[in-house]
């Protein structure tokens, strides 16, 4: 730290506030990024997370899709994101037979064959096609507006097909799903983007599980999501690197205790391990959960109001990829997202039981291997046979895991190996490595240990639930800060982060989104 006032201090040093830091500094404002933990980049980190193995896991946030290329090209971020050579593998066992439903990037005709031997005819494929086509209008509408100051709801509506519309936007997803395919299975592996970070039925009225759909299928316009070369950390350290060449100033083990607002600045107080430090700015950008900005400003920390987490993350590192009953190449069945009880009877059988207070009785996830498509994560590991894989679960709240949260996580673990297991010719206990102590190589993360590890409020994923990316009718756009969807309560603090509005997931967007209300205001 270089100085006590600067023109912006940017709380918390996860990759939205790289971007926001990227930015302002390289239009030439003075920028302080204060970040809690000893290292940079929040959620989106690599991690050697078992001792004497050289793996780097991307240990939180794994793929990315809403980061605009457009976003990457103005930071000059050098950033490799490579397709998957399957987009999803559903393994199902249907009248004692085991198969599984491929689709392929890009789809082809093992995918239309896969959907007839599962549902006997070309229907259900051809109402997905039909659906992921229309989707992609909404896609494309949505997508060019994430960088710019937010559009009207109207607006986007104009530009979208009235039923498409009606059936993402405004009526449950739950009916639309059932409208439009007859197949559990099918309807399942479109149902789970609508729940990856968000727990509800998908007959919510809340439409918090339309939201979480929308944001999954429309980054860059086409809703893929690519394996970032290297892991997330690779992301970090290049937002780092650009943020700190343009001149931010990054100080990591600088927790942040208060943020005092007044009429034409801040004051930030912080804590460097020994002492505590106060400076100055004409803007503070909030890169932490909205939930813990309020307690920064002094506020009443309201147990009501906190988001609540809900799901499972188990990293692995395997000796060899277990094969499947169904006989499928390991190696295109792990290489995208590999479904597992998602159908769509599952995931609201484990929601209602989840929602009861009880660990689902069978455990809807997805499991993905990111070495089969970046092996470079491998280190010394590649090519001997070995993987990493990472499993993603639904429908596990931290309310769960509050009594006894040992016991219940063993049983989560249990409950989501166990959903793998089912479809596999060996266990997949028997194929994983173990580390230098002789431990397994599995680690799992529940909401609480999120919270406690990045200060994520309950775990949550995306800082509390995603809203739409647009302005509804009577939102008040007066300032910059309003118009690109990153206003407080103050007029001197605004949200940078993963809480912005359009701010969720590995996106950058929060972050461009305060820099460019920055900008104009000072
Ligand atoms: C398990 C998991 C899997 C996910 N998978 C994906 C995925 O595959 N793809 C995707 O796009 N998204 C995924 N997400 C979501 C995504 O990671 C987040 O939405 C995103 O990383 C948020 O970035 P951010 O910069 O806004 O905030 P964060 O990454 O949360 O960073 C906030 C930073 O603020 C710091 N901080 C908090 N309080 C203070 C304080 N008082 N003082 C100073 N610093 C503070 C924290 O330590 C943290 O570094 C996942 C998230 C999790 C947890």
């Amino acid at each position: 730290m270089t100085r006590n006032d600067y023109d912006v201090v940017v709380v918390g040093g996860g990759h939205n506030a790289l971007v926001s830091a990227a930015y302002l500094a390289r239009a030439g404002l003075s920028v302080l990024v204060l970040e809690r933990l000893g290292r940079l980049g929040g959620a989106a980190v690599s991690t050697q997370a078992f001792a004497g193995q050289p793996a780097r896991l991307s240990r939180y946030s794994y793929l990315v899709s809403l980061m605009p290329d457009a976003l990457m090209a103005d930071l000059d971020l050098d950033v490799r994101l490579v397709s998957r050579r399957t987009a999803s593998y559903t393994p199902y066992l249907r009248d004692g037979r085991h198969g599984g439903l491929l689709v392929e990037r890009p789809e082809g005709e093992a995918t239309r064959a896969s959907f007839r031997e599962l549902t006997g005819s070309d229907d259900e494929h051809d109402a997905w096609r039909a659906f992921y086509a229309e989707v992609g209008t909404l896609a494309e509408a949505v997508a060019p507006t994430l960088l710019e100051p937010l559009p009207t709801e109207r607006d986007v509506a104009a530009g979208v097909d009235p039923a498409l519309w009606r059936d993402v936007v405004t009526e449950p997803l739950g009916a639309a799903l059932r409208r439009r395919f007859r197949d559990e299975t099918v309807r399942g592996v479109v149902a789970t983007d609508a729940l990856i970070g968000t727990f509800a039925s998908l007959d919510d009225p809340s439409l918090v599980q339309n939201r979480c759909f929308l944001y999954h299928l429309v980054g860059n316009g086409t809703g893929e999501w690519r394996v970032p070369v290297g892991g997330m950390g690779a992301v970090t350290d290049a937002l780092a690197r650009t943020a700190a060449s343009a001149g931010a100033e990054l100080v990591t083990d600088a927790g942040v205790s208060a943020i005092r607002p007044g009429p034409d600045g801040a004051e930030v107080r912080w804590h460097d391990g020994t002492r505590e430090r106060g400076v100055t700015c004409r803007r503070v950008l909030s890169g932490v959960a909205p939930w813990v900005l309020r307690i920064l400003l002094g506020e009443e920390a309201e147990p009501g109001t906190k988001p609540s987490g809900a799901q499972l993350k188990i990293n692995m590192l395997l000796e060899r990829l277990p094969r499947l009953r169904s006989g499928v190449d390991p190696e295109v069945a792990f290489a995208g997202t590999l479904h597992l009880a998602q159908r769509f009877d599952q995931l609201e059988a484990a929601y209602a039981q989840a929602a009861a207070g009880g660990m689902p009785d069978v455990l809807p996830g997805e499991v993905y291997c990111h070495s089969l498509t970046d092996p470079s994560i491998l280190g010394d590991l590649a090519g001997t046979g070995a993987h990493t894989l990472t499993y993603f679960g639904l429908h596990t709240p931290d309310t769960l895991f509050a009594e006894d949260p040992e016991a219940a996580r063993t049983l989560a673990v249990e409950r989501a190996l166990a959903s793998l297991d089912e479809h596999l010719e060996e266990p997949l206990r028997s194929c994983l490595m173990t580390d230098a102590d002789g431990r397994p190589c599995l680690e799992a993360k529940v909401p609480q240990d999120v919270e406690a590890d990045l200060a994520m409020p309950g775990g949550h994923i995306f800082h509390g639930h995603l809203e739409w990316p647009w302005s509804p009718g009577r939102a008040r756009l007066e300032t910059p800060a309003q118009r690109w969807g990153v206003a407080t309560d103050s007029d001197v603090v605004l949200l940078c982060g993963s809480g912005a509005r359009r701010g969720g997931a590995v996106s950058g967007i929060g972050g461009h989104n305060a820099a460019q209300a920055v900008l104009e205001e000072l």
